[in-house]
């Protein structure tokens, strides 16, 4: 079963199919978490089925293979250290020249494409020059604009995206698969990952929301001259995690919006932070602040030094745009 929010794009390929453009090369594009791999997984199943139905059959030799994991007609490209080198596209056009060996068609999936280096990128413009017959190559990327336009130009784009009308349904697939949240509890957790479901779930998997209640306890206790600027950086340097700092942004945001925004947002993630930082005349040029620096301490998240420096500056900035605005 596919999930319910990418049955459109679903039936969308089997459009495609059934209208005779089956495409040789596809990017299926989208945020992290929204399924690019449940429905690249889809489209392949059904590719190397001998009798899809548009859905695989399941029962054939070919549906029996891919179940065991090892499909020869198959082939899949996966990033090593953040990169992929040209080792693996050659090994790719190996592939594709080879014959099938059970199924109609020969698939290979690139995932994360958008780490492919320019050595390998080119190597595979030759591909997308000559693509194979009766074959299909999917891209899968986060960043499509991270590929060569002359790459994106040759294949057909397929774009995963979530729209409004679809939030109940993944609210209501999330619940189901989580029954002892409560429907507040499912709410804190889908204002951090609006439209991203699979996110969402490993949000919840993971226990997040307590996580991230105790970060802004600590930033709440710095503020409020509870808590020293060694002791909060330190925690903070500690225990908030790569994954974890774009989600405490996400909260300030949230606050930004229940302040500024129309009266529909209701506040998921009341806290004392916020409580104290609405007591503060200059509420929105710190929250807007905090956001800033926060974006720079992700985007320096591997240099640990500057990591630290980052987060130490955040702290005295925001509570000296607090004082600076009070007086
Ligand atoms: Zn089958």
């Amino acid at each position: 079963m596919i999930y319910p929010w990418l049955q459109p794009a679903l039936d969308h390929w089997h459009q495609q199919l059934a209208d005779g453009r089956q495409p040789q090369a596809m990017i299926i594009h989208g945020n992290y978490g929204v399924g690019k791999t449940a429905l690249s997984h889809a489209i392949v199943a059904e590719l190397l089925c001998r009798k899809p139905n548009p859905e695989p059959c399941g029962q054939c030799q070919s549906c029996r293979i891919f179940a065991s994991g090892q499909h020869p007609d198959l082939m899949s490209v996966v990033a090593d250290n953040n990169i992929i080198k040209v080792a693996s596209i050659r090994s790719l056009v190996n592939f594709f020249t080879a014959t099938a060996h059970s199924a109609p068609h020969k698939v290979a999936l690139i995932k994360q494409a958008d780490y492919m280096n320019t050595a390998a990128a080119n190597s595979l413009l030759k591909v997308l020059e000559e693509p194979p017959a009766g074959s299909l190559l999917i891209l899968q990327t986060d960043r499509i604009h991270h590929l060569l336009p002359t790459i994106r130009s040759r294949c057909v784009q397929l774009k995963l995206q979530i729209n409004h009308c679809q939030f109940p349904m993944i609210t209501d697939w999330l619940q189901q698969r989580h029954p002892q949240l409560s429907p507040q509890e499912l709410d804190r957790l889908l204002v951090l990952s609006p439209g991203l479901p699979l996110q969402v779930d490993a949000l919840i998997e993971d226990d997040v929301a307590p996580q991230l209640e105790a970060h802004l306890s600590q930033l709440h206790e710095y503020l409020t001259n509870q808590q020293s600027l060694v002791t909060v950086s330190q925690y903070l340097e500690q225990h908030v995690n790569a994954q974890q700092w774009p989600l405490l942004q996400a909260i300030i945001l949230h606050w930004l919006k229940v302040k500024y925004g129309d009266n529909e947002t209701q506040i998921v993630w009341p806290h004392a932070l916020y409580r104290w930082l609405l007591s503060q005349s200059s509420a929105s040029t710190i929250m807007l602040k905090m956001c800033q620096l926060m974006s720079s301490i992700m985007v320096n998240f591997n240099n640990q030094t500057k990591t630290r420096l980052l987060i130490e500056s955040m702290l005295v900035q925001i509570k000296q745009t607090g004082t600076l605005q009070n007086q």
